[in-house]
């Protein structure tokens, strides 16, 4: 156990507001009180470990995270469960994760019990922001950066771990999206990062998501960039079908699909309650003729800032597939929502282990 320097903030926000604040939560822009950060250098290894006033960092401008983009993080939540204790959500699967993004992008690796550690941390003295209620939560954001004054090509010696954290919402508006299929950009290939956690693929699939908003579409998916053929996933969710057969389909993962710790939670689940699951292969055709043809009756896109959103429609040069009435969420779709947010709120028994009590 890492004994973390505590400073609490000298100008906590105001009770009144933060009221205000936790009640009508906007996605990412507005911060709780502290932040958690500890410093990693070569031969002292993980050190100085604080919890401290949220505050702006100090770069030089030599720093390697703004040249060459070594940064990784992770997104989960803590909710308010019934009896109003606060629990985070399989935070070892993203621990984990955090460790294996580290690996690929030749960063330093942070211990996993440091990782849900410093969540633990961070939550429980920022506890009041946590919010109850249906879809709500507070966001975490651990990430980790690149900082040796050094503009060398090579792994950096000196990273900083940070998490921070935000009230939020429901990510999306609700409703169901509509989804451009991209044709020009792929977002991961063989052997590319596709797997990890980092900013650069977000940074290189902005493009695409501006385009699928010129196109009219709220989100954006990625087809494989071998052969332009197979669906791979949203910018920042995995997708999945539902067949008239009742199977749940999603792609296989493969090292260029990120692995989304809801896509295993709601694998799993789903096939605990009587649902047959499928990993396969996705062909964008099939899947085209198959929305025409009722085979695939419902799709929507999982991951943990919007839990799991109904995906009206597919679009793309000359076409479009209407999942079911295009608009609602589907009764596969909502069924596995609800055993997914019953988990997660603590309204159901946790027979997984997965929920992890704080305060
Ligand atoms: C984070 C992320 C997901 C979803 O992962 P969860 O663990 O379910 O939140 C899916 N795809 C990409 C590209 C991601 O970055």
């Amino acid at each position: 156990m890492t004994d973390f320097i505590i400073e609490p903030t000298a100008t906590p926000t105001d009770p009144a507001r933060r009221a205000e604040l936790v009640a009508n939560p906007v996605f990412g822009r507005v911060f709780t009180d502290h932040m958690v950060i500890i410093r990693y250098s070569e031969g002292k290894g993980w050190h100085d470990a604080r919890v401290t006033a949220y505050q702006p960092l100090s770069i030089d401008p030599a720093s390697t995270v703004l040249h060459y983009g070594q940064e990784i993080f992770e997104g989960m939540k803590a909710y308010r469960t019934a009896d109003g204790r606060v629990s985070a959500f399989r935070p070892d699967a993203n621990a984990r994760r955090f460790a294996e993004s580290a690996r690929r992008m030749g960063m330093a690796e942070l211990p996993e019990e440091l990782f849900v550690q410093a969540v633990d941390a961070l939550v429980r003295i920022d506890h009041d922001w946590v919010p109850s209620g249906d879809g709500k939560a507070l966001y975490l954001r651990p990430f980790m950066i690149s900082n040796e004054v050094f503009l060398g090509v090579k792994p950096a010696s000196e990273y900083l771990f940070i998490v921070i954290a935000c009230p939020v919402g429901s990510y999306f508006s609700g409703g169901a999206v509509s989804v451009w299929v991209s044709e020009h950009y792929t977002r991961a290939a063989p052997g590319g990062t596709g797997e990890a956690k980092c900013g650069g693929n977000y940074a290189g699939s902005l493009v695409a998501q501006a385009e699928a908003k010129e196109q009219g579409c709220d989100q954006v998916l990625f087809l494989d960039a071998r052969e332009r053929r197979y669906i791979e996933e949203m910018g920042g969710m995995n997708v999945m079908f539902v067949r008239d057969d009742g199977v749940l389909v999603t792609p296989p993962l493969g090292g260029t699909i990120l692995r989304g710790i809801t896509r295993d939670s709601l694998l799993r689940v789903a096939a605990d309650n009587g649902i047959t699951v499928e990993e396969t292969l996705l062909d964008i055709d099939e899947v085209f003729e198959g929305a025409a043809s009722g085979r695939y009756r419902e799709a929507f896109a999982c991951g943990t800032a919007a839990a799991l959103s109904p995906i009206g429609c597919f679009r793309r040069t000359g076409g479009e597939a209407v999942f079911g009435d295009g608009a609602t969420m589907g009764p596969v779709s909502a069924k596995m929502r609800q055993l997914l947010m019953n988990l997660q709120s603590g309204r159901s028994n946790d027979s997984y282990g997965w929920v992890h009590p704080i305060v």
